[in-house]
């Protein structure tokens, strides 16, 4: 059995913990740096920027949560610019394509919570001019564009407005963190195909942060992606959760009709309690070979730990215009041609 896994995962908070902490990323104590990152056989990471707390855990909103997003994206970018030998900042499909030709690892930008920009759907330029390709419209707080899974409300106007303009611009909707009312309020006026970034089976683990099997299927119909979550809660009701909840998680999805649509969103530098065995990035290689020697087919966990996702990015960012995406067999091709078969 291999030894080393491609990885592609959607979510992690690494980017904000290293300003938080003041480490840098070539190596720190936190889940995810470049030394942890070259015991992969590649990866690909979206870095997300959640902004609307502060470091001890107090809600910031308005000019605060802007200062720190700026604060946090730039020390990120500096840290981008030290790596630039080995990392790729991603904001096309065609990055993502060179990045795989220069052997270089594939770095994308997301935000959770857009309080950041005051939740304005004019100002999702100067999102996607940072380099933002994807953002959730809520974190677990209520605000202008909708409830969150703590508080329930559905899509307001403004988060219409939001949700049409994002995807006008090609920036990938995140439903994670939303309430149940205005993920379905989504579906109804969504262009494109949405996403679910870090979150699991409520169906195997009952938390409002979970995915009912409806939700799940219909993201599947979109032809969206889930990213599975390493948060213990979210894994399991138990004390300590296992490889083996996240086998639960993947295969429940699976069975749902998702072999093409699941991926990782192992949340990691967000969570603070972590499957037995997992420690931080580089042990996704010790979860890949559990996953196969829990019984699940090698070429499965392969599309579901990089090739479901690549595919996706490559799909949703070539698009030309809203609703407009690339043929199969052209993304087939781009997809033998870097190799993440291998
Ligand atoms: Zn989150």
């Amino acid at each position: 059995m291999r030894n080393t896994f491609p990885v592609f995962d959607l979510h992690c908070d690494t980017a904000v913990a290293l300003s938080d902490t003041n480490q840098v990323w070539a190596e720190n104590d936190l889940h995810i740096d470049l030394n942890k990152e070259s015991k992969l056989f590649s990866h690909t990471q979206v870095y997300s920027f959640c902004c609307v707390y502060d470091e001890h855990g107090d809600a910031l909103t308005g000019p605060e949560a802007e200062a720190k997003f700026i604060r946090c994206i730039s020390n990120f970018y500096s840290e981008l610019a030290k790596h630039s030998d080995t990392h790729k900042l991603c904001r096309t499909a065609d990055d993502l394509l060179e990045a795989a030709k220069e052997g270089k690892h594939g770095v994308f930008l997301s935000l959770e919570g857009p309080e950041v920009i005051g939740c304005d759907p004019g100002r999702l330029d100067e999102l996607k001019d940072l380099g933002i390709v994807m953002t959730t419209l809520t974190w677990n707080h209520a605000n202008l564009l909708a409830g969150s899974h703590k508080t329930g409300e559905g899509l307001t106007a403004q988060g219409k407005a939001f949700v049409r303009r994002a995807q006008e611009l090609g920036i990938i909707i995140d439903v994670s963190h939303l309430s149940e009312q205005a993920f379905w309020d989504i579906c109804d006026i969504s262009m494109s195909p949405i996403v679910a970034s870090h979150s699991n089976s409520r169906a195997i683990c009952d938390h409002s942060r979970n995915l009912t099997d409806r939700q799940f299927k219909t993201i599947c119909n979109f032809d969206g992606l889930v990213g599975l979550n390493l948060y213990r809660p979210f894994l399991t009701t138990a004390a300590t959760a296992t490889f083996d909840d996240v086998r639960r998680h993947a295969e429940h999805f699976i069975e749902l009709g998702g072999k093409h649509h699941l991926s990782l969103g192992f949340d990691l530098d967000g969570c603070d309690e972590l499957p037995e065995g997992f420690r931080d990035l580089s042990d996704c290689n010790g979860l890949g070979k559990a996953l196969i020697e829990g019984g699940m087919d090698e070429q499965l966990v392969l599309n579901l730990m990089n090739n479901n996702a690549a595919r996706f990015f490559l799909q949703y960012l070539q698009r030309r215009n809203v609703g407009e995406f690339l043929q199969m067999d052209e993304l087939t091709r781009q997809l033998n041609e870097i190799n993440v078969n291998t």
